[in-house]
């Protein structure tokens, strides 16, 4: 595993982060809980390769997120961990609301204190409006020894998250991006100058860059997957500290920190080359969807982030039929039809995107190309 300063007066972290976005799951009397047993599992298998670092959100699994890594942390005798949550200014509401949650926070994650409260989904417009006292809250916490560094993450443009960038309150950040999605690339390096710890969240863009095609394959020589060469590009970009990967199975967190082992995740040339090759093929693709969720639920049941990733699969990789087949499950799905066919254009879900998806616009485009 390799390690770099998270902010330039932080601490050593592993360049492998844990994502506690999506933990395994289990059915108990028909409804999908966190399975604990199978998280602490996965979480020590990571540690024991030298992960460091795990990531979460007050609002990840309503709370259960932080309570499963607390789980793990309480039995781990290893390396010291770090660990950072965020909290959900994305709701208007008093400041006590945020005060509960983050005493609960540091109870569920068993931990004398977080090492970073992040702003959660920050953009410009929301910082302007309540951000005072988002800090306000920090400086509590910080004087309280509850937290000792805060942060923001955001999926606001890049011009934006220069601008909570230059405020000069927050020592990391957090973002989206992958070789799909390289747009940040620049406020990564901004952010970086300027003495902030980096971390990149959707790596493998939720998924999308995850199949190992000739295609994805030909974009790194050498490299053995799409998970490969995906971390690979995020972890070679100047600027990133470390990459979260969510882990649900012994092979994930076997592949990702050997790439994460790597001293050169990628030489100059061979990021030149891929950038090139890159170009190409984004020329066959406008959609900008990173599978975050925050456009779910929709009301009539439509999967969106599902359906977009087997549109990228089928338009990117050319992976048809696999992607129609796919399709066709999300049409049979147990609940009613999660596929862009069910869709009624009602609009509920568009100011929902942070990325400004044409969301309905690209449902028709799914189930022109996919329905059979
Ligand atoms: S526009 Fe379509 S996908 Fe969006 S919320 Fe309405 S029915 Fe769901
Ligand atoms: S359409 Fe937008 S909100 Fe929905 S998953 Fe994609 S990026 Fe996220």
């Amino acid at each position: 595993m390799q390690y770099a300063k998270y902010g330039k007066d932080g601490p050593e972290v592993s360049r492998l982060g844990f994502g506690a976005m999506r933990l395994p799951l289990r059915k108990e009397n028909n409804i999908s809980k966190v399975n604990f047993t199978r998280t602490v599992a996965i979480m020590h298998q990571a540690m024991q390769a030298g992960l460091n670092f795990i990531d979460t959100a007050h609002t990840y699994h309503d709370g259960v997120s932080e309570a499963a890594i607390g789980r793990a942390l309480k039995s781990w005798k290893g390396h010291r961990i770090y660990t950072q949550t965020k909290s959900p200014w994305f709701h208007d509401e008093p400041t006590d609301y945020f005060k509960k949650l983050l005493v609960r926070a540091v109870e569920n994650l068993g931990v004398d204190a977080i090492d970073y409260l992040l702003c959660h989904a920050v953009t410009m417009d929301v910082f302007k409006d309540r951000g005072r006292r988002f800090l306000k809250l920090t400086d509590w916490a910080m004087n309280r020894g509850l937290i000792r560094n805060r942060g923001f993450s955001s999926h606001d443009t890049p011009e934006n998250v220069k601008k909570l960038i230059d405020t000069g309150e927050f020592s990391v950040m957090l973002l989206s991006y992958n070789w799909y999605k390289p747009e940040m690339t620049d406020t990564i390096t901004y952010g970086a100058s300027k003495g902030m710890g980096v971390a990149i969240m959707n790596p493998v863009g939720g998924g999308l860059l995850s199949p190992t095609t000739p295609e994805i394959l030909h974009l790194l020589r050498g490299s053995k997957s799409g998970p490969e060469t995906a971390l690979r590009y995020v972890l070679a970009t100047p600027g990133v500290t470390l990459a979260l990967s969510g882990m649900n199975t012994a092979e994930q967190v076997e592949e990702n920190t050997r790439v994460a082992g790597r001293k050169t995740p990628m030489t100059a040339k061979q990021r030149r080359t891929m950038v090139q090759r890159l170009q190409k093929i984004k020329k066959r693709t406008k959609n900008q969807c990173t599978g975050c969720g925050y456009c779910t639920p929709c009301p009539n049941g439509v999967d969106i982030p599902r359906n977009f990733l087997l549109l990228e699969q089928a338009k990117l990789f050319g992976l048809i039929d696999h992607a129609k087949a796919k399709f066709a499950k999300l049409r049979q799905a147990k609940n009613g039809d999660k596929s862009a066919l069910a869709c009624v254009e009602c609009g509920e879900c568009l100011p929902k995107c942070p990325n400004n998806v044409p969301i309905i616009e690209q449902l028709q485009e799914t189930a022109e190309l996919l329905a059979e």
